[in-house]
Formats: C-alpha cells, structure tokens, sequence
C-alpha cells in the first residue's frame, strides 16, 4: 500500500490503535496505529491527559442528564464518576498506548481516548487553532465514561457517555469501538463549543438538522485521515466517488446496517411541510456538503490532468441516470489504474479544503439565527476567503438542488417517540436547562442506532 500524502501534518506525540470501522464478529479488521498530539509521556492512566479523561466506571446505574424530582425540581447529574473503577489503560515505558491488547476493558478505554483526541487533533488544525469545551467555564476537563446497556453514545455538559448492547441477533456492540459513533459526539462538542448554545428555544429547525449534519461531517472528514480508509474508498471506487462505496455507507455499524447515507437524495423540499428526526432534516445538507466534496475532488483531478475532460462532462450529464456506471465506471477505472497515488493526493487534498471551509463557516455561525441558508453564504463566505471563491459555482448549485436558499422547513412535527439527541437536555449549562425542557425528546432504537 502506499503512503497517502498529507495536506494536514498532524503532530506525532502518542500512538494509539483505532479501528477506522466498528469490529464486528464476522469481520474484525485490523486496526490502524494512529498518532495523537499530547508528547508520548504526557497522556497518563486513564487514559488522562489536559483536556480528556477516560474512566469506565462500576456500579453506574444511569446516563448522565437532567432529571425531574418529585417536587418537579430538575436537577443536573453530571460528572465527576466518584465512584469505583475498573483498572485503567496504562502507557507502556515510553508512553504509547498502541500495546494493550483487544478484547480488554483497557483496550476499549484506549481506544475512546484515542478517537476522541484523534479527531480534535484533526478539527485543531482545520481552525487553526484549539477548539475550547462549551463547557470549560465550570470543568476543566471532559469525562470519557461508559454505561453497559446504554443503546447509544451522547455528549453532554461536561461529558461523552458512551454504551453497549446487545443486538437481537445476539451480537455485542461496543460504540467504544465505533470510530464513528464517537467521532460524531466529538463532532457536537465541536459545534457546541465554535457555534454555542442558544439562550432560547425560539430557533429554527434547520438548527437541530445542522447539528446531525455537523457532527456527520466530523466524523466523515476524520475518517477520511485513516490510510486503510481513504485508500479503501478509492480501491472500490477508483475515484468514481457517486458509486456506491465505503464513504456513503461510513457509519455502518455492521455489514448489515446501513446508516446514515452521506450520498442522499433527500432535498429541503422533501421537508416544507414539517421534519419529525433531525437525523432525516440534516440528510440534504450533509447530501449537498458530501456533493460538493466530490465536485471538488473531480474537478481537481481535472486540473492535474488526471481524468480527460470528457470524463467530467459525462459524469454531470449522466448524473441519476441509469447508464451512469456503465459508461462512466470504466473510465474511472482505467485513470485510476493509470495513477493511484495522484487519486489519492486529490482526495486528501479536497478532504482537507471542506476540513477547513467548514471550519470558517461554523466560526461565522451565530446559533439564534442558524438555519441552512446561512450555513450555505457562511461556506461561500469561507470559500472566498479560502479560496478566491474558486468554488462559488459548485457550492452555490449543489446548495440550490437542495432546495437550501430556496425553501425552507417546516415545523417540528409530533413523534411517538420521546428522545432527542443532536441538541439534547445533556447539552446545555445547568442552569439553562429550563429552555430546553420543552424540547422533544426520542428515544433511539436499539435497531437503528442511528447515533
Ligand atoms: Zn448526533
């Protein structure tokens, strides 16, 4: 295999082994070692470094949030865990953790750490700069903690709280093991502390879509920065990037199920009537972000003379039609075979120019008027500071065939079920959770988990 070049040097400090994708019983995978920014030495037991620690607790009956009191009191239960442990991850002499064995409670604490702080390694350098905590005012440090049982993984104040089940079929998931699912909880704490919390609950929708959106896009950028990934996606693929691969199916979390599709085709209009999931309102964004990540890996490839013009122009008139594979898919092929390496270079290079046009945008973002329009002129605003504006016209008509600009969603409508997750009452300050309590809430199914 060869070496992907890297736009974005991430510091060496310490390794860790990630698994870019869920283990699961039929396919393990191999994980892939991974170098995170603390200096080997600085990341303690736990593990523990400035910012992040790990703890997996005993005896911890329920998740972190805001609950109701008899008196209809609500009160906030939070961390600090100040209870009894199980052992924690410990570095080796020269303060690696890439040799704790899988299968181990240790491994699975390694292993949250390590995605977590892989990930914020990743968005620090798309900023620029370090991304504080939303909560930082009142802890200094976010509590990495599970809670066997819990179907899902959430970020909260002061908290990512992340849980394992069992799957009808009898298989055991372990969302500690899912680069994915907690690359996304990162993905919220990032918005979160960039975007910040509205001091009311009169905002749009589209806010509680952009969340999910958001946080997709984390997690999708960042597992892009594994080798195994990114050179998977384009082996199955050969750049052909609309083909069904590895990067619209990336939060699977078994060979199974398939998530979240990052290539969708839902438009805002699908949605003017009234949304009841956020998870279904953020599809046409994130579908427009992922399209315009494509168009400017093509059009990159273009540039450096790595497919023919014609390629290009057949791959916009064929776009949805059912000839598209068999006419653009060998074409793809034979380029690809011609130079690996330079596919590569392009996908990291457009990888990293929506790591950071995302970046400026969400820096502009103000949360009480955040709807997707404004996401749509902050990405144009930071295409022109980025980039000349070179992008304007990909971004502006993949934004409009979303109907983003055009039209707009409607209200929340009612669900039977009762749990909310992108912008849930674990989010905000105690103190302010009396706006949110209004919210509705839905309860994630076992089977979708849909994270
Ligand atoms: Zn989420």
């Amino acid at each position: 295999m060869f070496r992907v070049p890297h736009a974005v040097d991430l510091p060496q400090g310490t390794r860790f082994r990630l698994f870019p994708q869920l283990p699961t019983r039929e396919e393990q995978g191999e994980p892939e070692t991974v170098w995170v920014s603390p200096p080997a030495g600085t990341v303690f037991a736990g593990p523990a470094d400035a910012r992040i620690y790990v703890i997996q607790p005993i005896g911890k009956e329920k998740p972190y949030g805001y609950y109701e009191e008899a008196g209809g009191q609500v009160i906030h239960y939070g961390p600090p865990w100040i209870g009894p442990i199980v052992p924690r991850a410990e570095p080796d002499r020269e303060g690696h953790f890439d040799h704790i064995e899988f299968g181990t409670p240790q491994f699975l604490q390694a292993h949250a750490y390590g995605a977590i702080r892989f990930t914020l390694d990743i968005w620090q350098e798309y900023f620029g700069r370090g991304i504080g905590w939303h909560f930082d005012d009142s802890r200094e440090k976010l509590e990495v903690v599970f809670l066997p049982g819990l179907d899902n993984a959430y970020a909260g104040y002061g908290s990512i709280e992340i849980g394992s089940f069992f799957t009808p079929a009898g298989n055991w998931v372990e969302f500690g093991l899912s680069f994915d699912v907690i690359s996304h909880e990162t993905g919220h704490l990032i918005i979160y502390g960039e975007v910040g919390l509205p001091d009311s609950d009169n905002i749009p929708g589209e806010h509680f879509g952009f969340h999910e959106s958001s946080a997709d896009m984390v997690s999708l950028i960042s597992l892009m920065h594994f080798e195994t990934a990114l050179i998977g996606v384009l082996d199955a693929s050969h750049g052909n990037l609309y083909s069904y691969n590895r990067l619209n199916r990336f939060a699977e979390v078994s060979d199974l199920d398939q998530l979240r599709l990052a290539s969708n085709p839902l438009t805002l209009y699908d949605f003017v009537d009234g949304w009841v999931k956020e998870h279904d309102l953020a599809q046409p964004l994130t579908g427009a972000l992922f399209d315009i990540w494509v168009d400017v890996f093509h059009e990159d490839l273009l540039r450096r003379g790595l497919i023919p013009a014609q390629l290009e122009d057949l791959s916009d008139q064929l776009e949805g039609d059912p000839s598209y594979h068999n006419v653009v898919q060998p074409l793809f092929d034979e380029a690809y075979g011609k130079n690996p390496e330079g596919f590569a270079a392009c996908l990291a290079d457009a990888r990293d120019y929506m790591g950071r046009a995302l970046a400026q945008c969400w820096s502009s973002l103000q949360p009480l008027q955040l709807d997707y329009a404004e996401v749509a002129r902050a990405f144009l605003a930071a295409d022109d500071q980025l980039n000349d504006g070179r992008f304007h016209r990909i971004i502006t008509g993949n934004m409009e065939r979303r109907g983003i600009g055009l039209v707009r969603a409607g209200p929340r409508l009612p669900s039977s079920a009762k749990d909310s997750h992108s912008f849930s009452k674990r989010a905000p300050e105690p103190g302010m959770q009396q706006h949110y309590r209004h919210l509705p809430y839905r309860t994630r199914i076992a089977l979708q988990q849909r994270v």
